[in-house]
């Protein structure tokens, strides 16, 4: 019989901030928009650019299957390669997950201990960015050329982004299975976020996109039993950047093993 116990969730908040323009694409269908080549997503209902957390988790997974050297054997949806794998120790699949087994034939799946969910503006970015003229709601378009190498003539495009300064509000729930790979799992979220500082997010990197800081406002430790009405959560405000979070792990282990 299979079990595997929840022991609790450890929450982790803080903040997103653009130090240049973020391009988080959209639908195609949103093509027709103002002229814009390439949109930013938006909520369909309040028009306001977000972070998926499918993106923001896409590329944490990304970049630790590379720091860790990991094989990019499978392949997913629409040809994109990535690591998969089955078995329980590692460390990309036990935290983002991993469905190989189902193709396979096997049983052990590993379904992602972690959650990443949608980042929203803060309050505060959504009022200044209500400001913003000249253009679509809450962002900017920049003009990109790609020159003729032969008549050096100019082909622009016009990218939609999220102006540098905004900040969105992100959230990361980590489930806690195991106390023995809980505070590995932790230090590789905060080590992604670090190192996401020096990548970027979204699309157009490379062209000075996605140039982001992080700041961990809080972590919340909230053991099975606060579940169960047993037991208080432990809330530590931080207001750290990722790279000064290393002790956060050690606390996380002291909470869930006691
Ligand atoms: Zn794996």
């Amino acid at each position: 019989m299979n079990r595997k116990p929840l022991l609790g969730k450890i929450i982790l908040k803080g903040t997103i901030r653009c130090m240049t323009g973020l391009h988080i694409g959209g639908s195609d269908s949103e093509l027709a928009i103002g002229g814009i080549d390439s949109t930013v997503i938006r909520d369909p209902l309040t028009q306001q650019p977000y972070i998926p957390g499918s993106s923001l988790k896409g590329k944490l997974r990304c970049l630790l299957e590379r720091t860790l050297d990991k094989t990019f054997d499978h392949p997913g949806g629409s040809g994109v390669y990535r690591h998969e794998c089955t078995d329980p120790a590692c460390c990309v699949c036990r935290l983002f997950g991993s469905s190989a087994a189902t193709r396979n034939g096997e049983e052990n799946n590993l379904p992602a201990r972690i959650m990443v969910r949608d980042s929203h503006l803060t309050s505060g970015s959504l009022e200044k960015l209500e400001k913003v003229e000249g253009g679509l709601p809450f962002t900017e378009w920049k003009t990109e050329n790609g020159l003729d190498r032969i008549t050096c003539a100019a082909n622009p495009r016009q990218i939609e982004r999220v102006p540098a300064g905004a900040e969105f509000a992100f959230e990361v729930v980590y489930s806690v299975e195991a106390t023995d790979s809980l505070s590995e799992d932790i230090s590789h979220v905060i080590e992604m976020l670090a190192l996401l500082e020096d990548d970027a997010l979204g699309g157009g990197g490379s062209r000075g996109n996605g140039r982001i800081e992080v700041t961990f406002d809080k972590a919340v430790f909230r053991p099975r039993d606060y579940y169960l009405g047993k037991e208080e959560e432990t809330v530590r405000e931080l207001g750290i950047a990722p790279s000064s979070a290393g002790k956060l792990p050690e606390e996380a282990l002291a909470v869930f093993a006691r």
